[in-house]
């Protein structure tokens, strides 16, 4: 079947991304990630339904809505002092603070715009986002994960403090563990996070459900490597929809990794575009029924090739271009996980799996 696209997509994507780099060029983030992901969009037919924006001033005060004044100063004066390591995974610039206050800023500007002109948007920000915490290093991990700012966090929270149930999807490959950090007492905030089981960051397993008052709220679903297609089919029909129907957000802010493809070389899922296709038709239908007031999603992880093949999926597949034809059989998550997780389903949203 031809479908023919009716929605813009609008990105904001700003070449002062360069700006934050390691000058030996030997860091996974950098920003040939960027253009590379950028050109597989030219080269899309998605290109004609895009409209790119840069990023706006920075709005430095917007950040203490989701981090500690100690840790945006921290921020602030490393970046001073030009390239270097802050922990053994993560470098800043010299225009690091700036860079990530910038695309920061543009997050809750594009919730809100998404919100109140009935806009979609996609921030492609660098570094990504979903390891930083409140105070940054999040939940116990060792390092802040290449992130310095979380956009996805700061998305969530413009839309909720403007009365909305907010529903943060994220299938980055790694746990986002700084956003579940940042709502983790936050009822009204549902974090789904689908992930590597036991890699970086070594948080979100299965009984991670949330702070109290906010049990139930934050659901994880750990996949053992080499898990693909057919598990995500299996987590998006059995655990995802049903979620949605049960907690009916009225704005879904995503964490869009696609370090999970096949041909990423930092994890060992094995997604292709079809898992990608499927995500992004979900959350088509979801817009264009009318059932969500903004959705807003954020690139975070790729290094590799999922970049151009997840990424240009998932963005067709939102524009209505492509979409899922099937063809895949889903596949329970093995014993360990899905035993926990049944339990945790019909506990708090009378799901059964
Ligand atoms: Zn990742």
């Amino acid at each position: 079947m031809f479908l023919v696209p009716s929605l813009v997509l609008n990105i904001v994507f700003d070449d002062i991304h360069k700006l934050h780099s390691d000058p030996s060029g030997r860091h996974p983030e950098n920003p040939w990630r960027l253009e590379y992901a950028l050109s597989a969009l030219r080269d899309s037919s998605a290109w004609s339904h895009i409209t790119i924006h840069n990023t706006p001033e920075a709005k430095v005060d917007l950040l203490k809505l989701i981090h500690d004044e100690d840790y945006i100063r921290l921020i602030e004066r490393e970046s001073r002092l030009g390239f270097h390591y802050i922990d053994n995974d993560t470098y800043v610039a010299e225009h690091t603070f700036n860079v990530a206050a910038r695309f920061t800023t543009a997050a809750y500007d594009s919730s809100i715009r998404s919100l109140e002109n009935r806009e979609l948007w996609l921030i492609m920000p660098r570094p990504g986002g979903h390891h930083a915490g409140r105070s940054g290093w999040a939940m116990g991990a060792p390092t802040l994960g290449f992130c310095i700012f979380n956009y996805a966090a700061m998305a969530a929270k413009s839309l909720l403090d403007r009365g909305l149930r907010v529903l943060i999807i994220d299938f980055d490959a790694h746990h986002g563990n700084g956003t579940q950090d940042i709502f983790w007492y936050e009822p009204r905030v549902l974090h789904f996070d689908i992930h590597e089981e036991d890699i970086y960051p070594g948080t979100g397993y299965v009984d991670d459900i949330g702070g109290e008052s906010a049990e139930g709220s934050k659901i994880n679903v750990p996949l053992p490597a080499y898990s693909g297609d057919q598990q995500y089919m299996w987590v998006i029909e059995r655990v995802l929809k049903p979620l949605i129907e049960s907690f009916r957000p009225d704005a879904i802010v995503v964490s869009a990794g696609f370090d999970a493809h096949v041909g990423d070389p930092l994890t060992l899922l094995r997604a292709t575009e079809k898992t990608y296709e499927a995500i992004g038709g979900l959350l088509r239908d979801l817009w264009v029924e009318g059932r969500i007031k903004a959705l807003v999603s954020n690139l975070e992880g790729g290094y590799g090739e999922g970049l151009r093949r997840g990424f240009t999926s998932y963005i067709e597949a939102l524009l209505g271009i492509r979409r899922y034809s099937g063809g895949i059989e889903p596949r329970e998550p093995p014993d360990r996980i899905l035993g926990e997780l049944r339990k945790i389903l019909s506990k708090y949203w009378g799901i059964g799996v």
